[in-house]
């Protein structure tokens, strides 16, 4: 009998060992691992660089609290982030994931603004659907009714826009006017709440596990630069899925040079290694609160040694196996394979995403996009399936938490193409049993 809990689901079999792209059960069963756990493996299981920095790390010393030693694995990881960020977001924050990191961010604009004597201003508008974490702050501005619901009573309620699906509404993405119909929708809730309680936007610049690899319309992101601008919002960027090259670059903004006030990053930055997150903000919201007193907040493992050398080693090897370049590449394939299984397979709706990023959405109808019905619960049965053959995809509810299925296809972007090869057999196989379930 197990003493452990977790969410629901299947009982899974016991991991023994994972190398590469592949994980390994106790019975010798070998599975790829085709959503880098979730989202989170970038670089693979067990790559000897990174065990060998955490090694080294752990060697010197595994622990120094903040507030009695810097460490070098801290600044030196700071430095880098600072590197790979746009220009001007050069103040780090280190957190333990990514729920921690949204609320480190929300919390830090909400200081900037009392700092900016601008003490009115709380309000963090999100979208809907979107995922920014599981902590009470977090699930404030995730917009995914299923997870929300029960904590209702126990959250301070945020405003919610609009997600842009264009692909549902009927909407063309490639039209700029789509984008700025979508963004239009931030200016007038920024006005409906009254621009003086608005504190921050937070998107992710591509969308995650709820809304399956969302990516947004032409012209959206200029668009709500403009709005935060011209209204005096702070834009949160969670790239806590997107970061760390999963989409093809190293940040998902970078797509659509959007350059956001204030980052968070975790999953792919300790790549399943460490527990790891960190926020990195605009010089001068971080020098307006340090001014003032200095940021209330702080997590007991901030900047573990442990962790940041990880973190580190983990960036190195993005760099020096190209891993940004090597997700467009691969991401590219996949997905133009994955329209070949839609052509295959009616059941396959939508198929999106970027880099490696990619998902396909389940419709009865692609006509009306109606979802296949929600008692089927088919994204769960989908993976279940796939498990069964030793593939490991990741899904959820598309339509806000109770509708809709999607399927995640996010492998470790040190992919190449037989992998793409056994992805696509399986997932072949998976949807032609998949459909003996569904139309019996
Ligand atoms: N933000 C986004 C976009 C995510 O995808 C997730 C996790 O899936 C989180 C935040 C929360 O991260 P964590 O589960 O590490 O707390």
């Amino acid at each position: 009998m197990s003493n452990l809990f977790y969410q629901s689901g299947a009982k899974r079999p016991v991991l023994d060992h994972a190398q590469g792209v592949y994980m390994w059960d106790q019975q010798g069963n070998r599975y790829l691992d085709g959503s880098s756990g979730a989202m989170v493996c970038n670089i693979g299981h067990s790559n000897p660089n990174v065990l060998a920095a955490m090694r080294r790390q752990m060697e010197k010393s595994t622990f120094g609290y903040r507030l009695h030693f810097e460490t070098e694995a801290s600044e030196a990881l700071a430095n880098k982030l600072a590197e790979l960020t746009p220009e001007g977001l050069n103040k780090v924050f280190f957190v333990s994931g990514g729920s921690e990191a949204v609320e480190s961010a929300m919390k830090l604009a909400r200081q900037y603004a009392i700092a900016t004597d601008k003490p009115t201003r709380w309000k963090v508008i999100s979208r809907s659907p979107s995922y920014h974490g599981c902590t009470l702050g977090a699930l404030a501005v995730t917009g995914y009714s299923s997870l929300t619901a029960p904590f209702a009573p126990m959250m301070q309620e945020m405003p919610k826009i609009p997600a842009p699906r264009a692909y549902l509404d009927g909407l063309d993405p490639n039209d700029p006017k789509t984008g700025i119909h979508y963004a239009d929708m931030l200016e007038a809730q920024i006005l409906r709440e009254g621009p003086e309680t608005v504190l921050a936007f937070i998107i992710e610049p591509i969308g995650g596990a709820s809304t399956g690899a969302l990516v947004p319309p032409v012209g959206y992101m200029d668009r709500i630069r403009q709005i935060c601008d011209q209204y005096g919002v702070v834009l949160i960027a969670d790239e806590v899925m997107t970061g760390a090259g999963r989409t093809g670059t190293f940040l998902g903004c970078e797509h659509w040079g959007l350059r956001p006030d204030i980052v968070v990053m975790s999953k792919g930055l300790g790549a399943g290694y460490v527990p790891l997150g960190a926020v990195i903000a605009d010089d001068k919201i971080v020098d307006a609160v340090m001014d003032k007193g200095g940021f209330a907040h702080g997590f007991t493992y901030a900047g573990n040694p442990l962790a940041c050398a990880a973190g580190l080693a983990v960036l190195d090897e993005i760099a020096s196996q190209n891993l940004c370049a090597n997700a467009t590449s691969t991401g590219d394939k996949l997905i133009a394979r994955l329209h070949g299984l839609m052509q295959k397979h009616d059941v396959i709706g939508d198929v999106r995403g970027k880099g490696l990023l990619t998902a396909f959405e389940f419709m009865a109808d692609r006509s009306t996009k109606a979802p296949l019905p929600p008692h089927l619960n088919a994204h769960q049965l989908f993976v279940d399936l796939a498990y069964a053959r030793g593939l490991i995809v990741y899904s959820r509810r598309t339509r806000d938490g109770i509708a809709g299925d999607h399927i995640l296809v996010c492998p470790p972007l040190i992919i190449d193409d037989t992998h793409i090869d056994e992805i696509i057999t399986g997932l072949d196989a998976t949807l032609t049993e998949f459909m003996t379930h569904i139309h019996p």
